[in-house]
């Protein structure tokens, strides 16, 4: 095993926070973060002045505004890589719609080398390694998708792109980018150890949830409503799972939504979970930041 020192992560929950910087043409630019460290998170509320309206949260990890993609995949690495070793590992991006999971998963539209996300720098890491250890192992890299081998990363980012287009997709007041479904990109691994003739697999689940806002920000009716309804389901069907896995429940309710079936194997036991949780700290959010906050201080 090459990445030993990722050992330790398995089977526990790691969580991470994200704040998205004030965009350019944003005109509201009043903060609910007081405090950003290494691991916590002081926010205050904006109707509640004083230190009354301060609250900290703790994470294993905090990301600052002027965080920068490939600062943010350095401590993601250890996951990924650890997938050619055997280890199963679903890492979750969370948060309200325009709070950055995107972003932070795929990067923006027109991504440069500098802005690409998770998704790419995953796929890229994946394949250089996988490459230089040819001489000892063999890997194959299998997207769900089509079960087609592929051979480049730009193989598995074609179908990556296909799938984004084909990502359902409704206009509602927040945001008309806005992504009404659950979008996950799963890798398969399998090492063929050639000296010791042994076999390895590993899945590798990058997802980017839908935004979790609650229905009435949205102000959405009829299908759109249903639609908001069942997505606030499956997530805190998620929050469910990924909470009773941090307790060490022996009942884990994985067939409470599709998500979580869909998932199952790569969630508990020997797997790596990591959440990214986004957070827009405009005060015009502190409601849904702090049900957010709240969501990620049950599954810590
Ligand atoms: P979500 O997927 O949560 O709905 P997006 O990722 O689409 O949110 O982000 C909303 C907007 O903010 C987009 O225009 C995106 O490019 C921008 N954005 C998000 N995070 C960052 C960041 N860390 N740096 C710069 N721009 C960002
Ligand atoms: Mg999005």
């Amino acid at each position: 095993k090459l990445f030993n020192e990722v050992q330790e992560l398995k089977g526990n929950i790691r969580v991470y926070c994200r704040l998205r910087p004030f965009l350019p043409g944003q005109k509201e630019k009043q903060s609910i973060v007081e405090h950003v460290g290494e691991t916590d998170l002081v926010v205050a509320n904006p109707s509640k002045p004083g230190k009354e309206g301060l609250r900290t949260f703790k994470f294993n990890k905090v990301f600052g505004p002027t965080s920068t993609q490939a600062g943010v995949y350095a401590d993601i690495q250890a996951f990924i890589r650890s997938v050619l070793d055997g280890y199963n590992v679903c890492i979750f991006a969370y948060g309200q719609t325009g709070s950055g999971k995107t972003y932070t998963m795929s990067g923006p539209n027109n991504a440069t080398s500098e802005s690409v996300g998770v998704n790419y720098r995953a796929l890229n890491d994946l394949f250089t390694i996988s490459t230089s250890r040819k001489s000892s192992i063999e890997y194959e890299i299998v997207p769900d998708a089509t079960m087609q081998p592929v051979k480049s990363p730009e193989d598995v980012i074609k179908l990556m792109d296909i799938g984004l287009k084909n990502r359902a997709k409704g206009s509602t007041a927040m945001n008309e980018r806005s992504s009404r479904s659950h979008s996950v990109v799963s890798i398969h691994v399998r090492g063929m150890d050639k000296k010791a003739g042994s076999s390895l697999h590993g899945n590798l689940h990058l997802v980017d949830l839908a935004g979790s806002e609650r229905v009435d920000r949205s102000e959405v009716t009829g299908d759109r409503l249903k639609e908001a309804q069942h997505i606030n389901k499956s997530l805190s069907a998620l929050g469910d799972v990924i909470f009773a896995l941090s307790q060490k429940s022996s009942h884990v309710p994985y067939r409470n939504s599709k998500l979580t079936q869909l998932l199952q194997t790569s969630l508990g036991g020997q797997a790596k979970t990591l959440m990214l949780v986004q957070i827009n700290s405009d005060v015009k959010s502190f409601s849904e930041s702090l049900s957010t906050l709240k969501f990620a201080e049950r599954v810590s």
